[in-house]
């Protein structure tokens, strides 16, 4: 058996780098530029105003009152010389004529007739943004290992970038395992349960913005598990396989594993829940071998697939946002493994939920955070400072 550590190197060691592929910018939330990405304009790529007001070309002798030549709607190409004393009516975003030394909103000005007089003179280029001020031509827009977020789209699409390079996402695979699966559409039987930990994996990636392309069933049994496994592992690049991987009679994922040739990288890790976690490796392919009860197998999900899946699509730091927050209860860990515990996190405190049982999914449905309890820590205090992963939310 392993640590927590270990674990997560093992994986971080393993993790093969996805290829790059040319995605439209507006595809591209998400996903990780495998490139850097210059400018191919400045931006602005011309001098605009920031105000509905005046531009105004002040004179030799500093006066305040200009003489209205013309108007510049936004939009609009504008190829005006401003004369000393001049100003041009303006608006947002419109053009700055040539010679313009500062525009002033329109607030601030007296307007009369074809005249305008200002409350005081402002600064030389106040309210202009100037050509290239927030980018210049063929300067570093945003480098390589960038993750896209809706601004990054946003600021790509005002430079006229309609494709960039990202690393691919994983294709991912889900095989679920268990003689007493029942679909949600078939009656309950008795002895028989409703699956639930595809539907929940797969929702727990599209939180993420990956997503399952296939999901397989399997029964508990060697030669459907090697086939299915076989399957899966030709078109993936991770393998998810839930339950069987125990030490129950029937629990077959590990030869099966063995027998298609995926390499055992580890199997058990010293925590609760989640023991009986396996990882392992053929070719490129990375398989994991999660827990059969639900919420070992989504804090196992957490803790180390979604850390490889970030890894692989180019994110430099997968690891769940973490942080140290007051406990607001009373708690007795038992036994010597570390921990997790399904939690309800606010800014400041963290509150620890009841159901803490790796069967139980009700409290994780209301829960936001994992909190962490080392080995070494049995009793736990209100006030007292503890160790919380914050989940992906959607
Ligand atoms: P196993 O890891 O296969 O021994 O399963 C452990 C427990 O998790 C058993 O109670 C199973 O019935 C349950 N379980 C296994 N797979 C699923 C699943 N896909 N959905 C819901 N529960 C499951
Ligand atoms: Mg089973």
């Amino acid at each position: 058996m392993i640590t927590i550590e270990e674990a997560k190197s093992l994986i971080s060691k393993h993790i093969p780098m996805l290829k790059e592929e040319v995605l439209h910018t507006t595809d591209s939330l998400g996903f990780v530029l495998s490139q850097n990405v210059l400018s191919p304009i400045h931006l602005p790529s011309f001098n605009r105003s920031a105000m509905d007001g005046y531009a105004v070309c002040f004179s030799a002798q500093p006066t305040i009152e200009f003489k209205l030549a013309a108007e510049v709607k936004t939009g609009d190409f504008n190829n005006t010389e401003l004369k000393q004393g001049e100003c041009v009516r303006i608006f947002t975003g419109a053009m700055i004529p040539n010679g313009a030394s500062a525009v002033v909103m329109q607030e601030k000005v007296t307007a009369k007739g074809k005249r305008i007089k200002l409350d005081k003179l402002p600064a030389s280029g106040e309210n202009i943004r100037t050509i290239g001020e927030q980018i210049k031509k063929d300067d570093l827009a945003l480098s390589k290992g960038t993750l896209i977020n809706a601004a990054g789209i946003g600021f790509l699409s005002a430079l006229g970038i309609t494709k960039i390079k990202a690393y691919k996402k994983p294709t991912i695979s889900i095989v679920v395992t268990g003689n007493e699966l029942s679909r949600p559409t078939e009656k309950l039987e008795q002895g028989k349960i409703y699956e639930s930990n595809s539907q929940m994996l797969s929702s727990a990636l599209k939180t993420s913005g990956y997503k399952a392309s296939k999901i397989a069933w399997v029964k508990d049994d060697l030669d459907s598990t090697i086939k299915e496994l076989e399957l899966a592992s030709k078109d993936s690049d991770i393998v998810l396989i839930s339950g069987g991987i125990s030490v129950g009679d029937y629990d077959y994922v590990e030869t099966a594993l063995e027998k298609i040739g995926v390499k055992k990288l580890f199997y058990k890790v010293n925590q609760k829940p989640g023991k009986p976690l396996f990882f392992g490796k053929k070719d490129k392919t990375l398989f994991f071998g999660l827990p059969g009860n639900p919420s070992a197998s989504l804090i196992c999900y957490y803790q180390y697939v979604l850390f490889a899946i970030k890894k692989m699509s180019g994110v430099s730091d997968g690891e769940l946002e973490k942080r140290e927050l007051i406990s607001r209860n009373n708690f007795t860990k038992k036994g010597i493994r570390p921990q997790f515990l399904k939690a309800k996190a606010n800014q400041n405190e963290v509150h620890l939920l009841e159901g803490q049982s790796s069967a139980m999914l009700h409290t994780f449905s209301l829960a936001n955070a994992l909190v962490y309890l080392p080995g070494h820590e049995q009793e736990i205090k209100v006030g007292d400072k503890l160790i919380t992963y914050i989940l992906p939310s959607i």
